[in-house]
């Protein structure tokens, strides 16, 4: 009788998860087929601790629908992956992202653009020589784009990853694992890891200035990194107060609210003019 109790109270919200599911599915597709505009790339600053420079960006792609409104990332990067059909919107990103790269480029800004990537796109051998052919054909250097992904993208298949990710090395690019901290890596898959970068996942980075159990997970990722040879990046700083701690343990680059949020394209070149100059 109680699970009776617990179907009858729960089976609307399933229902209700199950026909969004559907309408971000049908929804995402038109938007990805018609080109209405209802995609788009905003940019998020990563901020040099060292130099005091931006010379990195992240593309974050946003999702405005006439019916389902603004649906977050978090929302539908899921469903299209387990819809099959994150590929079309990596493509979608890449397409943009380096029409964006030109633009910086020609606009004499030294900017790289990091793109996140899906597990499938990962494991997509076409992938690579789509975004190279891309990219010659704009005359872009290997260093105009970048890539993050996470750990459990990876550990799923963890040899054809690390093959995978030694063929962007070995094009030029640099790599970063997204949200470390979270998955589950080992420190010896952590070793055989062809990439650059560490980033610390923001649920650790949150309230870092406040919260002693976070400041000894970071300091321990940090030179976790170092001891690797790899960069940080800390995403998710809100405070003064945050930023002085990781600038104090040696964090390379600094993305965070208290910073700057994610712009428009627009908005961003003239964040970074501003920046610059000061
Ligand atoms: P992520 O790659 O870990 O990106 C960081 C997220 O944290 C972004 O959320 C960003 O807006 C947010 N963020 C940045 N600074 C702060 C801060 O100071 N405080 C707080 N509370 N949040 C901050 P967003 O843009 O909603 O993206 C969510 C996730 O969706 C991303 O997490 C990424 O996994 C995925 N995503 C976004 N764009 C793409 C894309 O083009 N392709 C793929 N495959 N995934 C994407
Ligand atoms: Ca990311
Ligand atoms: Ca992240
Ligand atoms: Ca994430």
């Amino acid at each position: 009788q109680l699970s009776e109790q617990l179907l009858l109270n729960y089976k609307p919200e399933f229902e209700q998860r199950y026909l969004r599911r559907l309408s971000i599915i049908a929804e995402l597709k038109t938007a990805l087929d018609d080109q209405q505009d209802e995609l788009s790339l905003f940019y998020q600053p990563k901020l040099d601790l060292i130099s005091g420079k931006v010379t990195k960006v992240e593309a974050l792609i946003r999702w405005n629908n006439a019916i389902l409104g603004f649906v977050s990332p978090d929302d539908f990067i899921s469903v299209a992956e387990q819809a099959g059909f994150i590929g079309k919107i990596t493509d979608w990103v890449i397409n943009q992202a380096i029409k964006d790269a030109v633009t910086l480029r020609d606009a004499g800004m030294d900017v790289s653009i990091a793109i996140n990537l899906s597990a499938k796109d990962v494991m997509d051998n076409a992938l690579l020589p789509h975004i190279t052919s891309l990219m010659s054909a704009s005359e872009l250097d290997s260093k105009a784009l970048s890539f993050e992904m996470t750990e459990s993208d990876l550990v799923r298949e963890p040899e054809k990853a690390i093959q995978q990710l030694r063929a962007f090395r070995e094009r030029g690019f640099e790599l970063a694992i997204d949200d470390f901290g979270t998955g589950y890596s080992s420190m010896s898959y952590l070793k055989s890891l062809p990439v650059t970068t560490l980033k610390v996942d923001k649920s650790f980075v949150l309230k870092l200035d406040s919260q002693q159990g976070d400041q000894k997970i970071v300091r321990t990722v940090i030179d976790l990194a170092h001891s690797f040879g790899l960069n940080v990046v800390a995403e998710g700083i809100e405070s003064q107060a945050t930023l002085q701690l990781l600038q104090n343990w040696g964090c390379e680059l600094a993305q965070g609210y208290y910073m700057c949020k994610p712009l428009p394209f627009a908005d961003f070149i003239q964040w970074h003019n501003k920046h610059q100059s000061t």
